[in-house]
């Protein structure tokens, strides 16, 4: 039993309400429970990574001094080149990227791009030419420009993709994950735009793509088939999980484990070796099992989001 459960029952017993105080009575199914395994560092592909994982003090956000893993990633998978993204001709029948609506995803043809108008009935859509040649960002300065919140009206109507040769290869970040998640005493924390969680190719796992502005302006910001795209700002990023990176099956069955979130907590594949798809989660998309702890299911990949909040405290290096 932690701390914060006898504190529970201290109060349970000073109401009167003994009864509750047992076990951890008060802690439902999805609740964090006590036996909570540690980050994996070893589950990270060295090839992602600018030098080894390390570890330094860190204050979570409940005020707790502790140890966090300080993980610095180059940007870039190790293990394949990113994209394609855009389609060039509607008349171009290969598969580019992918596109994501609705809940579904769609392979990015040429047949796709011509057929927007009526994919989201508005005549405004037309991303190509008379001579079915497809819009697409094909320098850093039209990127920028298209990929920025408020999209340059100069680059509406295009299939939106950067290259990371803009970028030196990748952009360098720094998470600090909590080497021992914590959960946190009430509440949950709101998935922000810093990312939600990080793959184990050093990738971001971000929060969800600005998808309303950037129909608004009549643009796609294709990902690949690996649910990724580039901005300046973050690189290249995940906003969807196919199956591209790197995961640890688990010996039970149960889905493999594709990342940590920035709280420290397992983030898992959706589907289990059979295929089967986790019910009850709470709406983080967590819940606990005896082998890992609490830990999250990202959604599917059509959905636009990982997972739907924190359950942890995510900690600041001191
Ligand atoms: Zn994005
Ligand atoms: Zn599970």
């Amino acid at each position: 039993m932690n701390m914060q459960s006898k504190q529970r029952c201290l109060l349970f017993v000073t109401i009167g309400a003994l009864a509750a105080c047992g076990s951890d009575a008060t802690d439902g199914p999805d609740a964090p429970t006590d036996n909570q395994p540690a980050v994996d560092p070893a589950h990270f592909v060295a090839g992602g990574l600018k030098g080894a994982i390390t570890t330094t003090s860190c204050t979570l956000s409940g005020g707790t001094t502790t140890t966090c893993y300080k993980i610095v990633t180059v940007g870039a998978p190790s293990n394949r080149t990113v994209g394609p993204f855009c389609p060039t001709k509607i008349t171009d029948g290969s598969v580019a990227g992918m596109w994501i609506e609705g809940g579904k995803t769609y392979d990015l043809t040429g047949d796709f791009i011509a057929n927007l108008a009526t994919f989201y009935n508005d005549t405004k859509w037309k991303l190509y030419d008379a001579a079915g040649n497809i819009n697409v960002t094909n320098s850093q300065v039209a990127c920028e420009a298209a990929a920025r919140p408020d999209v340059d009206p100069a680059y509406q109507n295009y299939c939106v993709e950067c290259a990371l040769s803009y970028y030196g290869g990748g952009v360098e970040r720094t998470f600090l994950i909590p080497v021992n998640p914590v959960a946190r005493k009430s509440g949950t924390g709101s998935v922000g735009m810093g990312g939600v969680g990080v793959a184990f190719d050093g990738i971001v796992l971000d929060g969800p793509a600005p998808v309303t502005a950037i129909k608004a302006a009549h643009t796609i910001a294709a990902f690949d088939d690996c649910g990724g795209h580039i901005n300046a700002h973050a690189g290249y990023h995940y906003h969807a999980a196919t199956g591209c990176s790197p995961s640890v099956t688990a010996a039970d069955g149960h889905a493999a484990i594709i990342g940590y979130a920035l709280d420290g907590y397992g983030m898992y594949a959706l589907a289990d070796a059979s295929g089967a798809e986790p019910t009850g989660l709470d709406n983080c998309r967590g819940h606990s099992d005896g082998t890992r702890g609490y830990h999250y299911h990202v959604a599917s990949a059509g959905e636009n989001m990982f997972i739907g909040c924190f359950k942890g405290e995510q900690g600041t290096a001191n």
